[in-house]
């Protein structure tokens, strides 16, 4: 489903990704670790197509990213990409569902559909008591739910995850890590998660190291 082929990036003349590559079959749910600065945030943002790299390619779905105009890689990760990022990104204005039914509202979805989606992906999170509050209202482990039913709410082929139980205490990043687990077998959805945390990256299929913007040598998978 996903194939990085040898990614480099430069920022200011400094290689913050080096010959890049890494696989990922469909499904998976996979860790990416490596110390602070390894350039973990930027491979995420490479294959999020939030940036461009400067030399290789990233592959999604069969399709070269490369090639893709601006217009045409939004489009595309917005039809295939959730993301879920440490500080949960939502917005301070809007109740959970609201919140939830962000992308659908972007894409154009009528508000009693929105709402319906919402409500169903908040109930798979397990917040169905909470779709009327605000952040500010929930706990961190609860935001960070909201902000993965957000991700999933398009039913993307691909979560992209940076150090999503980075602001939590280490129980409630454990929940958070189940939760993402079980969404990952019960949808099928692939999971790439960057952590710090070598108990969190266990419990995941592959465990993928960086280090200095190279990615370690590991054996193929499948
Ligand atoms: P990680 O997520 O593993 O901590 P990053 O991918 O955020 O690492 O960063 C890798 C390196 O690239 C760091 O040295 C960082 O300072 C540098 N870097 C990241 N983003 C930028 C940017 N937009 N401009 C300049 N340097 C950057
Ligand atoms: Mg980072």
């Amino acid at each position: 489903m996903l194939i990085v082929n040898s990614v480099t990036k430069y920022y200011d003349q400094n290689a913050v990704l080096q010959n890049a590559s890494l696989s990922l079959l469909d499904g998976t749910f996979a860790a990416l670790v490596g110390s602070s600065g390894s350039g973990k945030s930027t491979l995420l943002n490479l294959i999020g197509l939030l940036d461009r790299p400067d030399s290789g390619d990233v592959v999604i779905d069969g399709r070269s990213v490369a090639v893709l105009s601006s217009i045409e890689a939004a489009r595309f990760r917005n039809e295939l990409i959730g993301f879920v990022f440490q500080s949960f990104h939502l917005l301070s204005r809007l109740t959970a569902w609201e919140n939830v039914a962000l992308p659908l509202f972007h894409r154009g979805v009528g508000r009693a559909e929105r709402r319906t989606a919402a409500l169903a992906m908040l109930d798979r999170v397990g917040l169905s008591d909470r779709i009327g509050h605000r952040p500010e209202q929930l706990s961190g482990g609860q935001r960070q739910r909201v902000a993965i039913a957000r991700a999933l709410v398009t039913e993307p082929r691909l979560i992209l995850a940076d150090e999503p139980t980075g602001n939590l205490d280490s129980a409630t990043g454990l929940q958070v890590m189940d939760l993402l687990r079980q969404l990952n077998r019960d949808l099928g959805v692939t999971i790439l998660m960057v952590t710090h945390d070598r108990d969190m990256a266990r419990l995941c299929d592959r465990v993928i190291e960086i280090r200095d913007g190279r990615v370690l040598p590991q054996e193929e998978q499948g």
